[in-house]
């Protein structure tokens, strides 16, 4: 039988083990830290902001565990090419998915590949190592030069 749960561990396995996007960008214009100490999950987001103001390019780099890495791996992979106003949404859509008490299938239209970290609302205390590498993002995208923290 196919097993959902299966398919989702294995995404997040090979993100974490090559995780895309990772390294720093040759040529980026913002990028920010990440940190959640309850983990001890460290990132640091480089972005390359075109002139209409979308995402060019992403990387990161950073450690951490398997979710933070694999949700970082796959945050940057679907934001190449965003708007801002996409990325907002996105990140709406992903905290909604990670945090919902109701387990409802993902809109896989909005999140695409990102609905496989759905599982995390099942362990409330992973919920910030999935979400740390969205709010570095933002934090990225504002220049605000300080330190991310989720607590
Ligand atoms: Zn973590």
């Amino acid at each position: 039988m196919f097993d959902l749960r299966d398919l989702y561990q294995q995404v997040i396995v090979d993100h974490n083990k090559s995780p895309r996007n990772f390294g720093k960008l040759e040529h980026y214009n913002h990028e920010a830290d990440g940190y959640n100490p309850l983990c001890g999950d460290k990132l640091h987001i480089y972005l390359d902001l075109d002139e209409q103001g979308r995402i060019a390019d992403v990387s990161f780099e950073g450690e951490g565990c398997a979710i933070s890495v694999a949700s970082a791996s796959l945050m940057t992979e679907a934001m190449k090419g965003r708007s801002m106003q996409e990325m907002q949404a996105m990140f709406e859509a992903f905290q909604q998915m990670v945090t919902a008490d109701i387990a409802e299938a993902p809109d896989d239209d909005t999140l695409g590949k990102l609905a496989v970290l759905a599982g995390v609302r099942e362990f409330p205390s992973r919920i910030k190592c999935a979400t740390l590498c969205w709010h570095t993002l933002k934090a990225a995208t504002e220049d605000s030069g300080k330190v991310v923290k989720t607590e």
